[in-house]
């Protein structure tokens, strides 16, 4: 397991109701990587609900730990689990701790990225409001929540307005959209938009543009929106201007063999006017096979003719939205 995926999984434990982490799973992790997830704030103590996997058996099942406390200060406090072969079983402390993941600290987390206020909890825990994030030329509403999928989640849902416009982001799973009380808004997985990259939380800033633009016409087009034709022209503007920012995968690819690393090929990318980052060209040479195979896929001089292919694409989307 690489840092990456850990931190996909924190992701998807964040959505998941009382995920704690024991000492057997914790020393499963790369190393050092509790620790530097402890100090990003990503990843904290258990406070509740001490466990621990029973050291008899051999499937290692887990139970509660019932704490005695000492008779007097000398003393260390004892743990134990019932276990049905052995019945009471004495644990050591180091295996009893348990850790969790930090929702606060995911919550700065993605504030930061997105370069917006510090986030304010309105129901600890589950909900933050993280203030306004910049979508071109206007702002929108920006929240944080936790477990909206489950069955309690619908006072969440009604912290969010029915409006439509807020962006809310969660760490996993998403909730059923007809759920929402009102339009429902922009509701993005961190799980789809976020990476770990050296140390880093980082966001796909085109991911995530894409995703309020798929919610603002899909509520268009359910006729969700009833707003003017001028707010209707800008939006269908926005959307297009995305399109043709966008950068292929082809030509992310393409940009990689030239300059022979993520950042570099980012980098030209950018000079040229293009909207991307490393970690779109780093995503787009993975997704064709890693590096050695894009270079042995333009040897043969296929990307090139790819490259054209998928322009002549574009040009006819270009049309279609134009029409
Ligand atoms: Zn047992």
């Amino acid at each position: 397991m690489t840092k990456a995926d850990l931190f996909r999984m924190l992701l998807v434990a964040a959505d998941a109701p009382g995920s704690l982490f024991d000492h057997a799973e914790v020393s499963r992790w790369p190393k050092g990587a509790l620790d530097e997830l402890m100090r990003s704030h990503l990843v904290r103590p258990a406070q509740t609900g001490l466990t621990a996997p029973c050291p008899h058996c051999d499937d290692r099942h887990v139970e509660i730990v019932t704490v005695v406390e000492p008779a007097d200060d000398t003393e260390k406090p004892r743990y134990f689990i019932c276990c049905p072969e052995s019945l009471k079983v004495e644990v050591t402390e180091e295996m009893c701790r348990g850790w969790a993941v930090d929702l606060d600290g995911l919550a700065i987390t993605l504030a930061s990225a997105l370069a917006v206020s510090t986030p304010k909890p309105v129901v600890p825990g589950r909900f933050w409001r993280l203030g306004r994030m910049q979508l071109r030329d206007t702002t929108r509403e920006v929240v944080f929540a936790v477990r909206l999928a489950e069955d309690d989640a619908d006072a969440l849902m009604r912290h969010v307005g029915t409006g439509g416009r807020a962006v809310v982001f969660v760490p996993h799973r998403l909730p059923d959209r007809s759920r929402w009380p009102g339009r429902a808004p922009a509701v993005i997985s961190l799980h789809d938009v976020a990476a770990l990259v050296d140390d880093n939380v980082v966001l796909d800033p085109q991911a995530v543009i894409e995703a309020i633009d798929i919610a603002d016409k899909r509520a268009e087009a359910r006729g969700e929106v009833p707003e003017e034709k001028v707010t209707a022209k800008r939006l269908e503007r926005g959307v297009r201007k995305v399109i043709e920012n966008m950068v292929s995968d082809d030509a992310l690819v393409q940009a990689y063999v030239t300059h022979g690393s993520y950042r570099k090929a980012a980098d030209a990318l950018v000079r040229e006017g293009q909207i991307t980052d490393r970690w779109a060209v780093e995503r787009a040479v993975k997704a064709k096979g890693g590096p050695k195979a894009v270079r042995r896929e333009t040897d043969s001089g296929s990307v090139s003719r790819a490259v054209a292919s998928q322009s002549r694409d574009r040009a006819k989307k270009f049309d279609q939205y134009r029409k």
